[in-house]
């Protein structure tokens, strides 16, 4: 009996990743160079994604980079342009990019609420809109959103963190049912290795996250996880995937 191949025969795709300087968007990044794909790296820290790609290149894998704000239209559509330019085509969107400023409601850090609104949702919506007419014209694509445990559950500290996840989700399902040449998976990690708590200002909130940190898994589980939805086949579309630590709640 021959068993038919379940992954997708074309290993070479080109994939787009915004916030691919550290964490789950490095860690893809350099995962999906070795299987093969071509990956465009886009942040703000353009030294890192510098690095990044010159690193990928040196091991014999396929990598640009671009300077990316994705609370910029603009800055997206320029990044977007610069790897379809350099490419000829964009595959798949790992829109990847993310901030975590967590606090109580009652500290009124409006700031760090409109921050996580502009990266965590217009970011990804911004995304959206600078591949979609690429995506459309080619018949096919496939826009990865990253959005998160805290996308299907509400914690304290977590209201606005939240809010932006479950956006994440609510626009992926969007996309997804107004769609019948893209594929659309939303990926949500549990706790993973990463800078992300960094951004936590409130010294007190960052302590109690970090310490709960002491379980979470390599940012290239969630990589493992990306590879796995882009390689299947093409009229497959793997929709949610949620990856957590064994050992987490
Ligand atoms: P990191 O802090 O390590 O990475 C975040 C990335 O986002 C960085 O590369 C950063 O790049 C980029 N970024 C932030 N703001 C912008 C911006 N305005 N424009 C472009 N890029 C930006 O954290 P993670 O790797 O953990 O985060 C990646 C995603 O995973 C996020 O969406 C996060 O919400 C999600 N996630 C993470 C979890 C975890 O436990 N780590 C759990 C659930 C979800 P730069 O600063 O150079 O621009």
């Amino acid at each position: 009996m021959t068993v038919p191949s379940t992954t997708d025969a074309s290993p070479d795709k080109v994939v787009l990743i915004t916030g691919a300087s550290s964490g789950i968007g490095e860690a893809t990044a350099r995962r999906l160079a070795v299987a093969g794909h071509r990956v465009a790296l886009g942040a703000r820290r353009t030294d890192r994604v510098a690095a990044l790609a010159k690193d990928i290149r040196a091991d014999g894998g396929s990598a640009v980079h671009h300077e990316l704000d994705v609370t910029n239209l603009e800055s997206v559509r320029a990044f977007v342009e610069a790897a379809h330019d350099q490419y000829g085509r964009v595959d798949v969107l790992v829109n990847n990019a993310g901030v975590m400023p967590l606090s109580p409601l009652d500290a009124l850090k409006v700031d760090e609420w409109n921050r996580m609104i502009d990266v965590n949702i217009r970011g990804v919506l911004h995304g959206i809109a600078a591949v979609l007419p690429v995506m459309r014209a080619q018949g096919a694509g496939h826009i990865v959103n990253i959005a998160s445990v805290s996308g299907h559950r509400v914690d304290p500290t977590a209201a606005v963190y939240s809010a932006t996840k479950f956006a994440v989700r609510a626009l992926s399902e969007g996309l997804r049912q107004e769609s019948r040449d893209l594929r659309v998976t939303v990926i949500s990690p549990g706790l993973t290795r990463s800078e992300l708590t960094e951004g936590i200002s409130d010294p007190g909130v960052r302590e109690a996250v970090q310490d709960q940190m002491g379980i979470a898994i390599p940012a290239s589980a969630i990589g493992e996880a990306i590879q796995y939805a882009i390689s299947q086949p093409l009229d497959v579309d793997v929709n949610e995937l949620v990856i957590r630590p064994t050992a987490q709640g």
